[in-house]
């Protein structure tokens, strides 16, 4: 082989090595994404979020409990297309109140009052951070959809699963009317489903927002 050709041969040989390592790279950073996640157009607004004990003094959250609400789930809410930050109370957008509910059953561990600037959840009816995390997403979804688009209602897995279900989106999503029964019910993974954000961008589409 002449010298060319043997130089020309390993650039060759390293080109074909170079080539075969980032395939191998590629596909193993596709692998290490998680399929699942989806995200909403980008916004460019920022949304400004508190945590609160209840005005009434009887229950509040714990440091753990607080890092949650203002870490983990407005991580997760960033697959809206804001961006969510962590306020005081006097300049949030809204606010995570703790609150005594009566019962923790279904709808009972968080709510939301149409046109309020607040979302209130029972601390006492989120046994983990997981089910923390995925009450207080739901509950900012509604706040979200209503300070935006003026909807509040759910993303059901069927027409007329509860009254208020979304006319066209469908499927497993956060805005579900229940949280998902999962085993021990503790363990959730918590993010915004192709339905939560497919809401998203119908609202907008009809609001023009
Ligand atoms: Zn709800």
């Amino acid at each position: 082989m002449a010298p060319g050709a043997w130089a020309s041969a390993v650039t060759h040989s390293l080109a074909t090595a170079l080539r075969v390592a980032v395939a191998i790279l590629l596909s193993a950073l596709l692998l290490a994404c998680p399929a699942e996640e989806f995200h909403a157009r980008l916004t460019g607004r920022t949304i400004r979020v508190a945590a609160e004990d209840s005005l009434d003094g009887t229950t509040g959250w714990r440091p753990e409990q607080r890092e949650v609400l203002l870490g983990r789930v407005l991580r997760v809410l960033a697959a809206t297309g804001d961006t969510w930050v962590a306020s005081g109370t006097g300049s949030a957008d809204v606010v995570i109140y703790a609150y005594p509910a009566s019962s923790c059953a279904v709808e009972g561990s968080g709510r939301y009052v149409a046109g309020a600037r607040y979302v209130e959840i029972d601390p006492a009816c989120t046994p983990s951070e997981d089910v923390l995390a995925w009450v207080a997403t739901h509950e900012l979804l509604h706040w979200l959809t209503w300070d935006r688009h003026r909807w509040l209602g759910h993303v059901c897995a069927f027409p007329s699963e509860v009254a208020d279900c979304h006319e066209e989106v469908f499927g497993p999503a956060i805005l579900a009317p229940r949280i998902p029964d999962l085993g021990d019910g503790l363990s959730l993974d918590v993010y915004l489903r192709h339905a939560d954000v497919r809401l998203l961008t119908v609202l907008s589409s009809a609001h023009g927002r």
